[in-house]
């Protein structure tokens, strides 16, 4: 029996392992897709890049590729709606509205996404985002909460070397990461 094709978008390697192994093990055939044009900034773009990359010989995946770097339109489309659920909400839309978009063109029977790894995603918005967008352009949404493989996934990715950055993607989310450290720094130059 034909395995059914699954296009599983891929934000980062670390957050696929989890996943690719798990929809493997039951039985889908993956492809994945990167689109991301969230991550700034540009080098760290291209270092994610490059770890998706090395998954299709990993996992023997074929990984479809989106290269896109609009900074500039991605932050005007932000602007006035930094907090930070809606400017995910809308990153998410942009990212899963592409990958549904590739998804029925290329006759793909599901589509779901390694963000649904993330312990640090908002995974309820996520998914409504999700079915929304399967509504309307009549794909099947894969819904997996792949967080029950939060440990798995981490340990497989530190066997595999993989690179792990340390926030989620968008200039803001790092500006969030290091706010501690902006503090202290304002402390020690004060
Ligand atoms: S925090 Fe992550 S999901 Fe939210 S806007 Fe930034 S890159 Fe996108």
């Amino acid at each position: 029996m034909e395995k059914a094709k699954v296009l599983l978008h891929i934000c980062c390697a670390p957050c696929a392992c989890y996943p690719i192994e798990k929809l493997k093990e039951e039985n889908f055939e993956v492809f994945g897709l990167w689109y991301n044009p969230n991550i700034h900034p540009f080098t760290e773009y291209k270092k994610r890049l490059e770890e998706v990359k090395k998954l299709e010989s990993i996992y023997n995946i074929k990984v479809i590729y989106i290269i896109e770097y609009p900074l500039e339109t991605w932050i005007q489309d932000k602007v006035f709606r930094e907090n930070r659920k809606i400017r995910c909400k809308l990153c998410y839309f942009d990212r899963f509205k592409r990958t549904v978009s590739v998804c029925k063109g290329g006759r793909f029977d599901f589509w779901t996404s390694t963000l649904f790894y993330s312990k640090f995603q908002n995974h309820k918005l996520m998914k409504e985002v999700a079915l929304s967008l399967s509504e309307s352009y009549k794909v099947k949404f894969l819904y997996k909460d792949f967080r029950e493989g939060w440990k798995e996934g981490i340990e497989k990715s530190k066997a595999l070397g993989l690179y792990r950055q340390n926030y989620c993607g968008c200039i803001y989310s790092e500006k969030e990461r290091y706010e501690n450290e902006i503090k202290k720094l304002k402390e020690l130059y004060k």
